[in-house]
């Protein structure tokens, strides 16, 4: 299997997509609700959920879907669900072959919510399983930061293919992250990367467009010859991973710049062109588990690009046990080479052996 058209389909699935968060990004209201959790989703969220849900059931109709959305709150607010109609149906990409590709215009918003909803799988072992994550880093989307739309493909357990559409990063593979990379962004010049993976022939990056796919570039993590000089990121939100152990590893490492904060899969982005070298999820809670969508597309194109993603405990992300990581605690990503070094540091933090 060579997965091409499945590449395809995900790459402009998550471009049209990001089309529309991009208005969003740009709007002073962005119809924001509370889900039972307490985290933020936004019209944006909604919305490219159900682009993408539409252009996976166009080309790939028995597939599964694990998607962060769901749409009973929208059908209880009329006034949000419409807002987010009249955004959906305007969006297309300025390339017709590709706009028909993913599936024209939806018929209706009664159509949209129905599409919203099909991203219910319970996940698993078996099977074809597409992961997404429409707005990564809602939080980020929110403060006007990084934020980026997922994809990815799991099959049998193992993810095949993944993309990410990251609006607010440089387009510029070269460009090394700046400590005000996770920042409020107030220039779009030179901004808006989609990554891509697929299992076996690596990973690449290509600027974002509004029609057609742009040339793609292969990207590849940076050798890290000295671990005291390795740029390290981590999240903005104190509530996902634990800053101060973060921190503690670093130290042990001998790394003596601060982290790079930035939300979202942009950080798994951004080691895979070795803009940074190491990203660190430790756990908050010992009861968390975390969502595939978080991890999927993030995980393949790290991993294509030459790194190594696994838990605290130093174990792959195993994405066949249902709509979580439930067999993993936190996410350690570094190139290959230190990897081991990174996961020792790790585990004497956390007091693991
Ligand atoms: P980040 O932008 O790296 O902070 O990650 C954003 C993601 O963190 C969201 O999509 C949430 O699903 C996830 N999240 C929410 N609560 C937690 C938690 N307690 N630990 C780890 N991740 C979390
Ligand atoms: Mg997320």
């Amino acid at each position: 299997m060579s997965y091409q058209k499945e590449l395809y389909v995900a790459e402009l699935a998550v471009q049209r997509a990001t089309l529309l968060t991009q208005k969003v990004f740009h709007e002073k209201a962005k119809g924001t609700l509370s889900k039972d959790d307490k985290s933020p989703v936004t019209k944006g969220d909604f919305g490219a959920q159900a682009l993408i849900i539409q252009a996976i059931r166009k080309n790939f109709p028995n597939d599964e879907i694990v998607a962060e959305e769901e749409a009973s709150e929208l059908r209880e607010d009329k006034a949000l669900s419409a807002e987010i109609w009249g955004l959906v149906k305007d969006i297309k990409l300025e390339d017709a072959e590709s706009d028909s590709l993913l599936g024209g215009p939806l018929p209706s918003e009664e159509a949209m919510l129905d599409i919203i909803d099909q991203g219910k799988s319970a996940g698993g072992p078996k099977g074809r399983i597409w992961a997404l994550d429409p707005i990564d880093g809602t939080k980020g989307f929110l403060r006007g930061g990084q934020y980026a739309v997922c994809l990815g493909l799991i099959e049998d357990g193992d993810v095949k293919v993944g993309a990410i559409g990251c609006p607010n990063l440089p387009v510029d593979d070269a460009a090394q992250l700046s400590a005000d990379i996770g920042g409020q962004q107030t220039d779009n010049s030179g901004k808006g990367v989609l990554f891509a993976a697929v299992k076996g022939a690596g990973a690449t990056s290509r600027p974002l467009s509004n029609g057609a796919l742009t040339p793609s570039k292969s990207i590849s993590m940076r050798p890290v010859p000295d671990i005291s000089h390795a740029v390290f990121c981590e999240g903005v939100e104190a509530g996902h991973s634990s800053q101060g152990d973060n921190a503690a590893v670093a130290q042990r490492l001998g790394i003596t710049s601060p982290s790079v904060r930035l939300d979202s899969q942009a950080k798994y982005c951004s080691i895979a062109r070795g803009a940074g070298d190491i990203y660190l999820r430790l756990p908050v809670r010992q009861d968390y588990q975390e969502k595939i969508w978080d991890h999927a597309a993030g995980d393949i194109i790290v991993r294509e690009a030459g790194g190594q993603v696994t838990d605290i405990h130093g174990k792959p992300l195993d994405f066949s046990k249902g709509r979580t990581l439930a067999a993993n605690k936190g996410v350690v990503a570094a190139p290959k080479a230190i990897q081991d070094q990174v996961i020792d540091a790790v585990q004497v933090v956390l007091k693991l052996k």
